[in-house]
């Protein structure tokens, strides 16, 4: 569903020239779920924006469900990136905005009839568990609670694919795990695959099928959970 084929970025930092990512390729198949996880500066950020082209790779290739982004106009690269959603560390919802109207953005923007909004976005709030929360404003809630808005609005747009960029970074352990059985929930009903970056080993351990460690900008190590965490 992703594949990353020798994907090198470098940023320019004043007069010098930085490499983020020195050569990573990975696979994350159909339905599976991807941690990767390594310490601040290793390039998380930079590779999972990579998978959206939030940032353009300098070279290599990246293939999101049989289609080369690079190689796409805009207008099918932004039909590509419906199926590509993205939550967040910090929700990045919209403060002047309810729950509901938060979730109704994407189908909005979309042009879906009112009367299907309303039924989608009743759905969507009580698969992530807050039917009663529709009225209320992102300032109102947990972090936890806004997560769940955020994961609520980027199904909306019935994503393929679900990229999280430290979603569970600013909870506390217990809503980090009742996130994670959220994010485990929706990649099993809805078949969605999940690439994650994280600096929590509890993370990848808890929920993700595959683990890549990336170090200065490369994957040092890539395989199953039991791969990775068994040797001494
Ligand atoms: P991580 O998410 O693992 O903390 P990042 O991908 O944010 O790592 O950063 C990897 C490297 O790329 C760091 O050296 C960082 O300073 C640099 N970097 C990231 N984004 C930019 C940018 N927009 N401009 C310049 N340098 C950047
Ligand atoms: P994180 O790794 O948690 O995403 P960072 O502080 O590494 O947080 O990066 C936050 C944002 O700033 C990212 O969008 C990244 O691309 C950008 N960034 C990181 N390092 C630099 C840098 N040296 N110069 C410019 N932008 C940067």
């Amino acid at each position: 569903m992703i594949e990353l084929k020798n994907i090198i970025k470098t940023y320019r930092q004043k007069d010098r020239l930085v490499t983020a990512l020195n050569g990573v390729s990975l696979q994350v198949g159909k339905g599976k779920i991807f941690g990767v996880i390594g310490a601040s500066g290793a390039g998380k950020s930079t590779l999972i924006r990579c998978v959206n082209l939030l940032e353009k790779p300098t070279s290599g290739s990246v293939m999101v469900d049989g289609q080369d982004l690079l190689q796409l106009s805009a207008s099918q690269l932004a039909q590509a990136r419906r199926q590509i959603g993205m939550i967040f560390q910090h929700f990045n919802l919209l403060s002047s905005r309810t729950v509901f109207d938060n979730i109704a953005l994407p189908l909005e923007l979309s042009n879906t009839p009112k009367p299907e909004i309303k039924t989608r976005v009743l759905d969507l709030l009580t698969l992530v568990g807050l039917p009663e929360k529709q009225h209320d404003y992102p300032s109102s809630l947990s972090g936890g609670q806004k997560q769940r808005v955020a994961i609520a609005r980027t199904l909306a747009s019935n994503p393929k694919v679900l990229l999280c960029d430290e979603a569970t970074s600013a909870l506390d352990p217990e809503t980090t795990g009742s996130i994670l059985k959220l994010l485990k929930d929706i990649n099993q009903r809805l078949n969605i695959t999940i690439l994650l970056i994280t600096h929590e080993m509890n993370v990848v351990k808890s929920i993700c099928d595959e683990v890549g460690v990336i170090s200065n900008g490369q994957l040092i190590e890539q395989g199953t959970v039991a791969d990775i965490f068994s040797h001494p």
